[in-house]
């Protein structure tokens, strides 16, 4: 296996659009420049999120502006098994625990106020032994209690306390589906990624993702948070949203658009140039370095 293999993991919850697309092209330079292989992973463990048809859209989009990936893309949701594994071991390890508590029940024991899909601070309920057994259970992971710091290639030192952000968090949920920080880290060390560059959106679970590397006794990837892009108004160019939708028909500009927003200072002649150009001067000029370490940035008008 070669020293750096990298991941693009887009969940299919709607076409690729530009936010994703600035986690594909960085995740995709950096481990081009470095001679390594990258992935691409559908994560479609969320089927009340999905929309119907975007896995094989998002595919197609990612071969039309010329990304060249290594093996057969995965699915996750072909993947139950390995999941399912883990989980029993930390289960059995005494890492994880089964919870019947509600989210509305959970919600109710908060005195601040919450907004919808806003995540809750577990109060840690059911630690110590189900309280409702005859309900339908969730799995969550036992937080340990301290900060996990880590060192992101572009957004610094990082430092969450878990246990005091969200305590014990879900990795099976009760309707049955694996969550995203149990799938994630089985796949990156099932598939030997190296190297994990994504939106800085994720920057906050990338902790939980440690814990759960460490409980598993997996080894943990380096990691490079890239800003998220927002209109001009701050606001996230939401997948799910229809914002920000790619022209498929003007790849160079796509591209183009996107290194500027990582900061790459693409000459202006690429636009009117072949995309195997634009391609080889973003692999040979690509600067980890000169990507903002800013949770979230404007997209750049072209
Ligand atoms: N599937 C996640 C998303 O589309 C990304 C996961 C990751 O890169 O770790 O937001």
């Amino acid at each position: 296996m070669p020293a750096y293999r990298g991941r693009f993991a887009p969940s299919p919850t709607g076409p690729l659009h530009f936010g994703s697309l600035v986690a594909a092209v960085a995740s995709y330079l950096d481990a081009r420049q470095a001679g390594g292989d990258w992935l691409v992973r559908i994560e479609d463990l969320d089927p009340p999120r999905e929309a119907p048809g975007s896995a094989d859209q998002i595919v197609a989009a990612l071969a039309t502006l010329g990304f060249e990936w290594n093996e057969s893309i995965v699915r996750q949701s072909t993947r139950q098994p390995l999941y399912e594994d883990a989980l029993q071991r930390l289960l059995a390890a005494g890492d994880a625990f089964r919870c019947s508590c509600s989210r509305a029940e959970i919600e109710a024991a908060l005195t601040s106020t919450t907004t919808p899909g806003e995540e809750l601070r577990y109060p840690g309920w059911c630690r110590d032994g189900v309280r409702m057994p005859e309900r339908v259970t969730a799995v969550r992971f036992r937080t340990p209690p301290g900060e996990i710091v880590f060192r992101d290639a572009i957004q610094g030192t990082i430092c969450v306390d878990v246990a005091a952000e969200v305590g014990d968090f879900v990795i099976r949920r009760r309707d049955g589906w694996f969550a995203y920080q149990l799938a994630v880290v089985v796949d990156d060390a099932a598939q030997g990624i190296t190297h994990v560059v994504r939106g800085a959106d994720l920057l906050r679970n990338t902790p939980r993702q440690l814990l759960l590397q460490r409980a598993l006794g997996l080894s943990s990837p380096a990691y490079a948070h890239v800003p998220v892009a927002t209109d001009r108004n701050g606001v996230k160019l939401s997948k799910s949203g229809g914002a920000a939708a790619i022209d498929l028909a003007r790849p160079n500009r796509e591209l183009w658009r996107t290194l500027r927003f990582l900061q790459q200072d693409p000459p202006r002649e690429l636009l009117e140039g072949s995309l195997a150009e634009l391609w080889s001067w973003a692999i040979a000029h690509w600067r980890s370095a000169s990507v903002r370490s800013l949770y979230s940035a404007p997209v750049a008008d072209v």
